[in-house]
């Protein structure tokens, strides 16, 4: 219980401190904001590239070296979503260089609707140019460089750390399929917003010797869509981890997404709501940071195993032709290319390899990290199923595509279909799709 030592104490046992606690955490981050102008990504209706930057957009890295295993990777990117491919470019340059097993590498977007079109993610949405398109070309082939960096410095950074965890609270997620925008402030002044959410706010925190806070790693189920506009912007998680920062000079703040694919910060859309917001959630971490954490203690160890996860149906030659005929451009385009893929020689895939990873933290803490966009009932499951002390990071390793629940798959709509013709994947999910992701994660906090 190193935690509770008074600081004249900790400055005499520092040299044991790294043996003391089992750990080094090394934080570092690099500018991810675009130099020019270029397309933005997560709303179809924009019609031109950026016009500036509310805030600078970022990689940021963190590195947790357990006394007696492999380190431990976490990437946070400003950005709405990353395809596979540039996924696995980004994990392959870590893992080359720092000698990692891919278990031991997490990405995690914060899904902002504010930053760049990057690689293939929701590029179905877009019709741009062919300057436009080598502009998000360029963006990609750059990316897995600064994100190295990132973590290259992050490793520099390593020292002895003491590492401790909590969870808080913030109620600004609000259930979006099931409340009205418009109707949401007088919704919550009655008390009678419907839905499930998630309104956990999970902390991990690294302290040097001294006490003082080199990284904190906070999450929220909600999405980053307060602003629609044209600016460069980390959007509420980006004003989050400023407001952190700021009250820790020196420390990096981390944000990472949770199942927050049916989750709204409403109501939105003026930037004070954004700043309203992150603030917010600034207060949930420091709520957390000032009382006393759970340290972290004991083995890690990590996970990660990609599941087929089958879709409902593949089209057939003749139903691709009709769709891309359609009068909805974005089905018509999704044919298009499907069709392509066809006349290549190839055949269309009937399941997708979807990424599932799990994190034992010490002895008392697990992490489950999920691909795609996925839906806040996964978090309340898993929590439920599995026991408390368990984190469910979305958003992580490759966002394909929104995870529907068994019951938000049936109930249709945006989440659990419509969206699918914006990721380009061939049909909606097959109906097992909650099942097979709930057994691959507990398979692997089980241990198996
Ligand atoms: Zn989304």
């Amino acid at each position: 219980m190193r935690y509770f030592i008074p600081l004249l104490a900790v400055m005499f046992v520092s040299p044991l401190f790294a043996a003391e606690t089992g750990w080094k955490a090394g934080f570092a981050k690099e500018k991810l904001t675009p130099d020019g102008p270029m397309w933005m990504s997560g709303y179809a209706s924009r019609t031109g590239p950026a016009e500036g930057t509310e805030i600078e957009l970022w990689a940021k890295a963190a590195v947790l070296q357990p006394a007696d295993g492999k380190p431990l990777v976490l990437v946070t990117l400003d950005l709405v979503g990353i395809d596979r491919d540039t996924s696995q470019i980004i994990c392959k340059r870590i893992m080359e260089k720092h000698k990692l097993p891919r278990e031991s590498l997490a990405l995690s977007v914060s899904h902002t609707h504010c930053g760049p079109v990057v690689g293939k993610n929701l590029r179905s949405m877009y019709f741009f140019d062919e300057t436009q398109g080598k502009l998000v070309d360029d963006y990609t082939d750059a990316l897995p460089g600064k994100v190295l960096k990132a973590v290259d410095a992050a490793f520099a950074a390593l020292e002895p750390a003491s590492l401790s965890w909590a969870t808080g609270a913030s109620g600004f997620a609000v259930n979006r399929r099931e409340n009205k925008e418009a109707e949401v402030t007088m919704l919550r002044e009655k008390g009678l917003l419907k839905g499930p959410v998630d309104h956990d706010v999970p902390v991990l925190a690294a302290r040097d010797a001294k006490e003082n806070l080199k990284g904190v790693v906070f999450g929220y189920a909600c999405h980053a869509t307060v602003m629609a506009y044209m600016k460069w912007s980390g959007d509420y998680p980006g004003f989050a981890m400023l407001d952190v920062e700021k009250a820790h000079p020196g420390a990096v703040a981390l944000f990472f997404a949770g199942c927050g694919a049916d989750q709204n910060p409403l109501p939105r859309r003026q930037v004070d709501l954004a700043k309203n917001y992150g603030k917010q959630l600034a207060d949930s971490v420091e709520a957390v940071l000032a009382k006393p954490m759970a340290p972290l203690v004991g083995v890690s160890t990590a996970t990660y195993r990609e599941i087929d996860l089958p879709l409902k149906e593949v089209p057939t030659r003749e139903e691709l032709i009709k769709q891309s005929m359609a009068t909805d451009k974005y089905t018509a385009a999704r044919a298009k290319m499907w069709l392509k893929q066809l006349d290549a020689g190839k055949d269309i895939p009937a399941s997708y390899p979807y990424p599932v990873q799990t994190w034992r933290l010490g002895k008392d803490l697990t992490l489950v990290t999920l691909g795609g966009e996925v839906v806040v009932d996964f978090s309340l499951r898993l929590k439920k199923d599995l026991g408390g002390n368990l984190w469910v990071m979305g958003y992580a390793n490759d966002v394909m595509a929104y995870i529907p629940s068994a019951r938000v798959l049936k109930e249709g709509g945006y989440e659990g279909a419509t969206s699918m013709i914006y990721y380009g994947l061939p049909s909606v999910w097959g109906e097992k799709v909650e099942e097979l992701i709930v057994a691959e994660a507990s398979k692997q906090v089980r241990g198996k």
